[in-house]
């Protein structure tokens, strides 16, 4: 048994705890204290007319897509009022915050003593507001200009053996444009080495979607929400994580749409939603969602999907023709006799218990849907990060195909992105296993040969630094570090690098655990306006639902030495290839429309892109699976029936299942506050929610102070000091808070084929904390 190394990125092993305080949680979502708690924040960091001025342009068709998730906004009927949420309210006020960081704040605190602080304490410090530079050995970073940074970059990069030594990360803020040249100047360099967010999350979506339907993205629109009769909600918790789709399921719901929700914790926002907007809301009163809330297991899905569609079949068997789409599977489908036959090793009662449902819940759900065809599935993180997300994305598929909802309005898959442009990243080409169609035609058009072989996706390159392959690592945004799993493991592999570079907008961990030399490079966010050459600019963006519109923000920037990404990207390709470089980096640094063109001639359907994307709420991307138009490489014009085993989880008497999870004060790894409220924890992060007879069994008392163990690959990693909150979730399953209890997810677990961390399920010791 070996152990994680002791030296660790600080503040994650602390001494105490705060002061937590356990409310009832809530059945229902939003409501007035969303409004109060959303203006709170914006007054105190960025002051009432900013904030204000800010608000009334989010997610307006002339202004600035909110940095948060990736839910659409409506194509037309946009409210006068407030197109944005509690958490958009938020992330607006994490960025237009007018505090700063100059050179006095670097040169009086060190890098030692801010990584003491916790992530919520280091976020809140303020907008980033020079370029600064960390010296081999020095304990401070120190102001530089933007030719020094763009001068060691481009030094660093072009004394590397081979370009593969260099991995060039994204996370999903990224603009169109800026994703665009920045893997153009990635590959003119001569790497595929981009790893990015969506490795992280969406990666067993986009792979199990591609892989059966043709097109790793979801086809449904918004509009299908209010013209359609059953919606199911998979692992995702949109009161805190999407929640304007909470005004979708509301109307959904007065259309005459039944919600079945299905996750291991009774989330208020699958319950009922309170709409501010709505004099019904304001006065509290709220609108039911789920009609039917089942309570499965963590990584229990697959054993329900499986349960379903065997009841579904005894259905037909019994009223031939009423619940099968024998139309949709004969011209559309492979494998539908070899599927039901795989059926027949189960039996219903097993299936529900693996599941941890009683057969009735199941039943109660097989009839909400067996006599129905326009049903919409949805699902986020609770789906995709297992080891077996993949398949369970294409037993989702199996579902739907059997339904024939797929391809006609109402009926369709939706999976929720997390990051506002994490789609559009990868449209763009942000993808560390490009297709050679993509390179032949970028090899057309610039006339450069890009690299073939596949890059380092995230877990490959946490483990190429560890082992001293990559020497530069480049991240566009984002936190790499409270992002990525093992903690430890990956502080310890980011330590070796020769030099770590952050194009960021405020201070996060990643920056103060580095390579022997690191620079931040402060850019501008989606609500600062954005001027090149004394021209207004704007970028653009696509959503959950393949809708590419623009993004104009309107906010003076916090100090003039601040960079679009678009610009840093130009200048650094200028920098590090001088008179060799094919493309005229110029054009692009000067002009957002240049950019744009070049992607009309790359991007498929991005054809007139510069029109398209003026019009007044965007354009949608082409996405034939939405028209009921399968083209897959594999299979041509068929989607295959998946068959795939039931997982085995066997767990002994001392482990338990731990899902890591967000709360409510919290988008990805920005943490907002410390409260989340509508599970009713307040004022500490360092909790594990437990099932009360699992604690009764282990001996421990309601705030009980713990640590936690995993063991996996014989290696002791250790969550120090958390306490225990009595909680309705399974038993055998707990929960956690990310990034705190990253420390316990192992490099090694992760999704087949999409090699997603399996950040929904480790499994965990606890034992009483040990001071
Ligand atoms: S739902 Fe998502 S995109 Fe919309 S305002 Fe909220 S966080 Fe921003």
């Amino acid at each position: 048994m070996s152990k994680e190394p002791e030296q660790e990125p600080a503040a994650e092993n602390p001494e105490e705890l705060l002061d937590l305080k356990i409310t009832h949680p809530k059945d229902w979502a939003a409501g007035i204290p969303a409004v109060t708690v959303a203006m709170v924040d914006i007054l105190k960091e960025t002051g009432l007319v900013r904030g204000m001025e800010g608000l009334f342009h989010m997610n307006k068709k002339n202004g600035f897509d909110c940095s948060g998730c990736a839910w659409p906004d409506p194509d037309d009927d946009r409210s006068p009022i407030a197109e944005y949420c509690e958490n958009g309210a938020k992330a607006l006020a994490e960025e237009a915050t007018t505090k700063k960081l100059t050179g006095e704040f670097f040169a009086e605190n060190s890098v030692a003593d801010l990584a003491k602080l916790n992530d919520y304490e280091i976020g809140k410090k303020g907008r980033i507001a020079q370029p600064v530079y960390l010296a081999k050995g020095a304990t401070h970073y120190t102001p530089v200009s933007w030719d020094f940074a763009f001068k060691k970059i481009a030094d660093e990069l072009n004394a590397l053996a081979s370009p593969d030594e260099a991995a060039f990360y994204t996370s999903g803020r990224t603009s169109n444009e800026a994703s665009f040249t920045y893997q153009l100047f990635v590959r003119e360099f001569g790497t595929n080495n981009m790893p990015d967010c969506s490795n992280m999350c969406h990666e067993s979506t986009g792979v199990g979607l591609a892989d059966t339907i043709g097109i790793g993205k979801g086809t449904v629109t918004l509009n299908d929400f209010y013209d359609t009769d059953v919606i199911i909600i998979m692992g995702q918790n949109p009161g805190t994580n999407h929640p304007r789709m909470l005004s979708a399921l509301e109307k959904a719901k007065e259309k005459g749409s039944k919600i079945i929700a299905v996750n291991p914790l009774h989330e208020a926002g699958l319950m009922g939603f309170k709409n501010p907007q709505k004099v019904k809301g304001f006065l509290g009163i709220k609108t039911q969602l789920a009609d039917l809330y089942l309570q499965v297991k963590i990584n229990g899905d697959m054993a329900l999907l499986k349960a379903m569609e065997k009841l579904l079949y005894k259905a037909e068997l019994e009223n031939p023709g009423t619940v099968f789409d024998h139309e949709f599977i004969k011209k559309n489908t492979t494998g539908y006799v070899a599927f039901l036959d795989s059926l027949n090793q189960y039996e219903v009662d097993d299936l529900a218990k693996a599941a941890g449902l009683t057969v009735t819940e199941i039943e109660q759900a097989v009839n909400l849907i067996k006599n129905k065809s326009r049903i919409i599935i949805c699902w986020a993180m609770g789906i995709t990060q297992h080891k077996n997300g993949v398949a369970v994305v294409k037993e989702i598929v199996n579902l739907v195909m059997l339904k024939g909802a797929i391809g006609k309005p109402g009926a369709g898959l939706c999976p929720v992105r997390g990051h506002s442009n994490v789609q559009g990243n990868r449209t763009m080409m942000i993808w560390d296993k490009p297709k050679p169609k993509q390179l032949d035609k970028l090899k057309e058009v610039f006339g450069f040969e890009p690299p073939r072989g596949h890059g380092y996706d995230v877990v490959e390159s946490i483990k190429a630094m560890d082992e001293g392959k990559l020497k530069v690592f480049f991240a566009m945004g984002g936190n790499f570090l409270s992002a990525t799993p093992d903690t430890l493991f990956t502080a310890q592999a980011m330590r070796k690098l020769r030099l770590s570079v952050h194009i960021s907008t405020k201070l996060n961990r990643s920056h103060l655990v580095h390579g022997e030399e690191a620079l931040i490079l402060p850019t501008l966010s989606r609500s600062d306006k954005d001027i090149v050459n004394g021209e207004e600019q704007f970028i653009s963006c696509e959503n959950s639902m393949g809708v590419v519109q623009m993004s104009k923000g309107m906010l003076k920037p916090v100090s003039e030495h601040l960079m679009n990404e678009n610009q840093i990207v130009c200048n650094l390709a200028k920098a590090t290839f001088g008179s060799r470089s094919v493309i005229n980096w110029d054009k692009y640094a000067q002009s957002y429309d240049a950019v744009r063109d070049v992607i009309a001639k790359v991007i498929p359907g991005c054809e007139d892109y510069n029109q398209k994307v003026r019009l007044p709420g965007g354009f949608y991307l082409p996405n034939a699976a939405r028209e009921g138009k399968f083209i897959t490489e594999k299979n041509g014009s068929i989607i295959p029936f998946n068959i795939a085993p039931l997982p085995k989880h066997e767990l002994a008497a001392d482990e338990y299942h731990m899902a890591t999870i967000r709360s409510h004060d919290q988008f990805n790894t920005t943490i907002y506050g410390l409260d989340d409220r509508y599970r009713g924890i307040h004022n500490e992060r360092r909790v594990i929610l437990m099932n009360e007879n699992d604690m009764q069994k282990a001996g421990f008392k309601a705030r009980e102070k713990v640590d936690l163990f995993n063991y996996d690959d014989w290696v002791e990693r250790v969550a120090r000091l958390f306490v225990v909150v009595p909680y309705n979730i399974p038993e055998g399953n707990t929960a956690t808070y990310y990034p705190e209890a990253n420390v316990l997810i192992p490099i090694n677990s992760v999704a087949e084929q999409s090699n997603t961390p399996t950040s929904k399920l480790v499994t965990v010791k606890i034992r009483k904390h040990v001071v």
